[in-house]
């Protein structure tokens, strides 16, 4: 038997989390879900959602695209630079 730290609420189950209030029984197993939840933001699929929940989503999407900039170092850029002189070359030689 459990005992929920927030609401008091006995859970008989081994459950993680509280029937009652929903608050988490662990410490670590709540700080785990907070950073994949702040994973989930910064992933793909969360801008994506943001972009489509947004009701300007024109403007959404430039403000995800400047965040995803900022977030690309100097080393990304070589990287997409590098990519882009490849794809560059490769059209060049079938012409
Ligand atoms: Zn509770």
């Amino acid at each position: 038997m459990k005992k929920c730290p927030s609401c008091g609420y006995e859970n008989p189950n081994n459950d993680i989390r509280c029937p009652e209030c929903g608050s988490f029984y662990s410490k670590i197993i709540e700080a785990i879900e907070e950073i994949v939840s702040d994973e989930e933001k910064h992933s793909l699929r969360g801008r994506y959602q943001r972009i489509i929940n947004a009701a300007n989503k024109k403007a959404a999407f430039n403000e995800e695209w400047q965040a995803v900039k900022a977030g690309i170092d100097k080393q990304g850029w070589f990287v997409i630079f590098v990519i882009f002189v490849f794809v560059f070359w490769l059209i060049a030689i079938v012409l």
